[in-house]
């Protein structure tokens, strides 16, 4: 059993505020600390995982940028044309792809 610091009164069990003069309890001014406290704990949780979630993202983006860079230095362009369908690399002068038959489309987006 407690006592109201400020008044004296008995205090029920896990009152926040003695109901006589309704002073904060040492139990109330705990909780509202305890609850102040877990709520910058989650906001700050929250930031650090975007944060981190944020930063995994922009990773994956250099690295799958730095592959398409790394593929496009890689493919020859003149001396094959790539299969639309299945990626196979063909001959640059083959109209359907070797391997799965396609119809190889000239690239349109190849104008110099
Ligand atoms: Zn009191
Ligand atoms: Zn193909």
């Amino acid at each position: 059993m407690s006592y109201c610091s400020n008044c004296g009164a008995k205090l029920p069990k896990d009152a926040f505020y003695c109901p006589k003069c309704g002073v904060k309890t040492v139990l109330g001014a705990e909780k509202t600390a305890i609850t102040l406290e877990d709520l910058r704990e989650t906001f700050n949780r929250i930031e650090k995982e975007f944060e981190k979630a944020f930063a995994l993202a922009t990773k994956e983006m250099h690295a799958a940028f730095k592959k398409a860079m790394e593929n496009i230095q890689q493919e020859p362009p003149k001396e094959t044309v790539t299969c639309s369908n299945c990626g196979e690399k063909n001959l640059k002068d083959a109209i359907f792809c070797y391997n799965c038959g396609t119809k190889i489309e000239p690239k349109t987006e190849e104008k110099v």
